[in-house]
């Protein structure tokens, strides 16, 4: 059985390997598990929003929604296994959360294997609705930078945090205001690193 290790706003792990060439498309499928039952409105807002950080740093993010009842048609891709390029994001609810051993303040955790890169990203929902009406901000404006938080973590390995930027641990006026304007992002040497270990397991497969 694999360990795993929480990594909240998280975690880095050394790659050395040989990268695919520079023009190889750079793309990452999220599986989408909304167990905290946002209506579609926000949940499409914070994936636009996620998915256009990404989109500015060269990295292509396919959605798909997948059911977490047994009801309705469940998306091919649903049934796929995570991976590298293949992650499972997961919108926990409020009481799915009570009890975890968390701080109050924290807005979600990445699960890193000590073998392996992550693939499983767990975002808390209800905290980012809770940020967004303090600050009278958009609950899926700050869920969509929550999630590309999160998921970057899965994409930069052990040690993802920054002392500003998207990746800083914990936001403060200065991030949340940035994050209205559209600008809080990644550093350029992040962006790097995430570009460089995905071309690293694309050559890999
Ligand atoms: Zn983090």
């Amino acid at each position: 059985m694999k360990r795993l290790f929480a990594v909240w706003f998280l975690l880095g792990v050394p790659v050395s390997a040989c990268a695919a060439g520079p023009g190889a498309p750079l793309q990452v499928r999220v599986l989408v598990y909304n167990y905290a039952g946002l209506p579609d409105r926000e949940a499409g807002r914070a994936q636009r929003e996620a998915g256009r950080i990404y989109r500015e740093i060269g990295v292509q993010i396919e959605w798909t929604d997948c059911p977490v009842s047994g009801e309705g048609a469940r998306p091919e891709a649903c049934h796929s296994r995570r991976g590298p390029s293949n992650f499972e994001l997961r919108l926990l609810s409020r009481s799915m959360v009570k009890g975890l051993p968390f701080a109050s303040t924290a807005m979600g955790y990445a699960l890193q294997p000590h073998d392996g890169p992550g693939s499983l990203a767990n975002v808390f929902a209800h905290r980012a609705a809770d940020l967004a009406s303090n600050r009278d901000l958009d609950q899926g404006l700050i869920l969509g930078h929550l999630i590309a938080h999160e998921l970057a973590h899965l994409l930069l390995g052990p040690g993802g945090h920054s002392s500003r930027g998207l990746m800083r641990d914990g936001w403060g006026k200065r991030e949340l205001a940035w994050a209205a304007q559209g600008s809080l992002t990644f550093l350029p040497a992040e962006a790097e690193r995430i570009r460089w270990r995905m071309r690293v397991q694309a050559a890999r497969r």
